[in-house]
């Protein structure tokens, strides 16, 4: 009988691997299961926020990307009983496993601050974009030049810097009355990054109008305003909260080991149960002293070797161990962008169309690899 492999999450780790394991594996009886029929370029669903028309070009349907063989099944999972090696669907309708491949992305963490919760939005599907989308949209249109709508963007790394760029693209594009700021509990925006890549995103972001508010960090939020450490309240319209990343839920009561709710798993992905891979935003993947950021770039390296390593495991092959590598930083603000140590250009950090083009080529490429080079270029002017 041929194994059965069990792929969950349509992210960059589960269409991925599903990819790799399709190639790997033509006899196995692969089931992807997703809560949504299609993948999400996430790393640029911002976009959405300046034209909802983006989100045509962001989402591939998992028919498009999957061989006909494999099943997929949309649901959302609820839970994994890794004794009976069953995946939990919150419709009732449980799917079995010999091998697992967990990819469930994260989910947005408040780290228990009063009101962040209940008072913020978020930005972790195509959903929440469009919401967002539409927040900003309501607020500009009840402002006016005298009393601008105020949105604000806590969380300073790669998703609340790109959406203050969108936010910002959106207010001079409809010359709308809006004040942007963008709130970092650390002494930096893109905190850990190198110096010289956090001065060229500020200088982008200052000259782009968005007021940069660093090292204090959010003690509450209610409906009206952010209390700080030590500052004075802000209010807002919108308030977006980007500040970081947990484990899924669906995850919690599995009995495998993690850590702040992500999955652990050993450099070849195995977790705490041999059957069990997991990758992506949802595990902490062992790298030694350098863990892999939680970052698109990371999934879709990891997901070719997770595949190929479930494969090794059913036929009884020595597993591989993943080295992430580090293959540089590109980050738009706005219709600008900034590249910073990618390999083989000579210049440390660099913008203007270099990087602009680089950004759109990347997320072209992802795009192009899952589907076509056809929908990749139809996608070129939204990335
Ligand atoms: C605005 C933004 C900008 C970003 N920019 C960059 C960037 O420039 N470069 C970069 O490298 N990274 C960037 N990132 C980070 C990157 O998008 C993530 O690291 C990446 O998406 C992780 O991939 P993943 O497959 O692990 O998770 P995801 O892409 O989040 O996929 C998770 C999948 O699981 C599904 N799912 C979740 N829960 C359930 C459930 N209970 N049941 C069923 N299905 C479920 C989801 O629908 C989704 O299909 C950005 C993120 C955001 C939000």
């Amino acid at each position: 009988m041929s194994a059965k492999v069990v792929v969950l999450g349509a992210g960059y780790a589960g269409a991925g691997a599903i990819k790799q394991l399709e190639e790997e594996l033509p006899n196995a009886e692969i089931t992807w299961v997703s809560d949504n029929d299609y993948h999400l370029v996430l790393h640029e669903a911002h976009r959405v926020i300046r034209d909802p028309r983006v989100k045509d070009k962001i989402t591939l349907p998992v028919s498009d990307i999957k061989s006909p063989s494999t099943r997929f099944v949309q649901g959302t999972v609820t839970g994994v009983d890794t004794n009976e090696r069953t995946v939990e669907l919150a419709d009732g309708d449980d799917v079995d496993y010999d091998y697992l491949l967990v990819g469930l992305g994260s989910q947005t963490a408040y780290y228990g601050i009063p009101g962040l919760d209940e008072n913020s939005l978020t930005l972790k599907s195509l959903d929440d974009a469009l919401e967002i989308h539409e927040a900003v949209a309501d607020a500009a249109s009840e402002a006016s030049r005298n009393d601008p709508a105020k949105v604000v963007i806590g969380g300073a790394g790669l998703s609340g810097i790109q959406s203050a760029g969108e936010v910002a693209e959106y207010r001079d594009k409809h010359r709308a009355p809006i004040d942007i700021y963008l709130v970092e509990a650390l002494d930096e925006i893109m905190p850990g990054q190198d110096p010289e890549l956090q001065g060229t995103v500020k200088k982008h972001l200052l000259e782009k109008d968005v007021e940069i508010l660093t090292g204090d960090p959010i003690t509450e939020a209610t409906e009206e305003e952010i209390q700080f450490d030590e500052g004075e309240p802000l209010d807002y319209d919108v308030f977006l909260w980007t500040g970081g990343i947990t484990g899924r839920e669906a995850m919690d009561d599995c009995g495998l080991d993690n850590e702040h709710n992500r999955v652990t798993a050993e450099a070849n992905f195995q977790t705490s149960d041999d059957r069990v891979f997991a990758i992506g935003d949802c595990a902490i993947v062992d790298q030694g002293d350098n863990p892999a950021p939680p970052t698109a770039q990371a999934a879709w390296q990891a997901a070719e070797v997770a595949g190929k390593n479930i494969a090794r495991e059913i036929r009884g092959q020595p597993l591989a161990t993943w080295t992430h590598e580090d293959k540089g930083t590109v980050i738009s603000i706005g219709d600008e962008a900034v590249a910073h140590d990618v390999p083989v250009v000579p210049l440390n950090t660099f913008n203007s169309w270099p990087a602009e083009t680089l950004k759109k080529a990347i997320a072209a490429r992802w795009i192009a690899d899952m589907t076509s080079w056809g929908r990749a270029v139809d996608a070129w002017d939204s990335l």
